[in-house]
């Protein structure tokens, strides 16, 4: 792939690592790619990270055709820069794409695009313990017209944010809400896919849950409200009576790269796991017969965010005395290993840029 590279004449600069937080600091420079069905993917550029400029009858503005994906670059103690499964990410944003009718990004080209931009901005991939680059990709539909005559335009970027340690002071237990009104997605519908509409579709229960002291709503399936899910931008996996059990993904529940990897991790350590439908009553029920030993959520943000009490019904269960349990730290442990090259990559998860 052909790509021009504008340089940034007036570069920003990295604020203390210990200030970074989340998603808020972006980098010099973005990298942005257009499709026409007629041209097809073109024009893939470097440019000054900066503003967009669209036709206010841009059909994403409208009816939302945005799908997107959440990843990160680590700097290793030798100072070289991985990717983590950026190839699950490439085939993810298709999937996605795919539902929404937006057009597929050839899964290399994708790849090669992001190690690019990573390249340019390298100065960017803080060095502390913990931090990250966070990298944001995102597809959105550009046809400049009300009508609904499906996708023929769209335009590909990639944002790049220095990340904090999600947990600065190590691994800290949230507070969750069981959702019993709002529904994210349902079977059919497009929860398995990373697409702004999801989002959109939890803002309301996400406010109402914060305003009571809870970081992040843990969703029922939408068609019984009986089966667990997952959390608002996380999967969740819990142990119950020695057993790791995260819900099956149905259709409705987004396949996280992490999820994967934890299942892949304890399948090689011959830890029982299991994913199947799990119902509210189960979980409730375990917890309150001391049976549910761990919960915690799992995603690329946070790797491993331990639970450490869970809402339902105005009643709330704490789990595992709001202390972080072994299995998720030693899920943590071996994935940030695996992704700061301390530990040894036996499953080629990591790809030098
Ligand atoms: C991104 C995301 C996840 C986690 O996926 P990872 O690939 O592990 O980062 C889980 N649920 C939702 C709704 C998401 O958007």
């Amino acid at each position: 792939m052909q790509i021009s590279f504008t340089k940034n004449t007036n570069p920003g600069k990295m604020p203390p690592e210990n200030k970074l937080g989340f998603g808020s600091i972006f980098s010099d420079h973005m990298f942005v790619m257009d499709y026409t069905d007629e041209k097809n993917w073109h024009n893939a550029r470097i440019i000054p990270y900066g503003n967009i400029s669209l036709n206010p009858a841009a059909s994403v503005l409208h009816y939302a055709n945005e799908v997107f994906e959440g990843m990160k670059a680590y700097r290793w103690a030798d100072g070289s820069i991985h990717l983590f499964r950026p190839y699950e990410n490439a085939n993810r944003i298709n999937i996605s794409a795919e539902r929404i009718g937006l057009p597929q990004i050839p899964v290399d080209m994708f790849v090669e695009a992001v190690k690019a931009v990573v390249k340019v901005d390298e100065s960017w991939v803080p060095h502390s313990e913990g931090t990250s680059l966070y990298i944001r990709p995102f597809l959105f539909s550009t046809d400049p017209e009300l009508a609904l005559h499906g996708i023929h335009q769209a335009q590909f970027v990639i944002i790049l944010s220095p990340s904090a340690s999600y947990f600065a002071e190590g691994l800290k237990p949230v507070k969750i809400m069981l959702e019993t009104e709002d529904v994210r997605a349902v079977r059919g519908g497009t929860g398995y896919t990373k697409c702004g509409g999801n989002y959109a579709a939890s803002n309301r229960a996400g406010d109402k849950a914060m305003e009571k002291g809870y970081s992040q709503v843990l969703w029922l399936d939408g068609v019984e409200r009986k089966y667990i899910e997952e959390v608002g931008a996380m999967n969740i996996m819990f142990k119950i009576d020695g057993v790791a059990v995260t819900p099956a993904l149905n259709g409705s529940i987004l396949g996280g790269i992490t999820r994967k990897s934890c299942v892949e991790l304890l399948k090689s350590w011959n830890f029982p796991v299991e994913e199947r439908l799990l119902s509210v009553d189960e979980l409730i029920g375990a917890a309150q017969n001391g049976k549910l030993e761990e919960a915690f959520g799992i995603g690329t943000a946070a790797v491993i965010a331990p639970v450490g009490a869970l809402s339902y019904k105005d009643r709330e269960y704490m789990i595992n005395d709001f202390k972080i349990g072994p299995l998720a730290q030693k899920l943590y442990d071996e994935l940030t290993g695996i992704q700061w090259g301390k530990k040894p990559d036996n499953y080629g998860w990591t790809e030098n840029i």
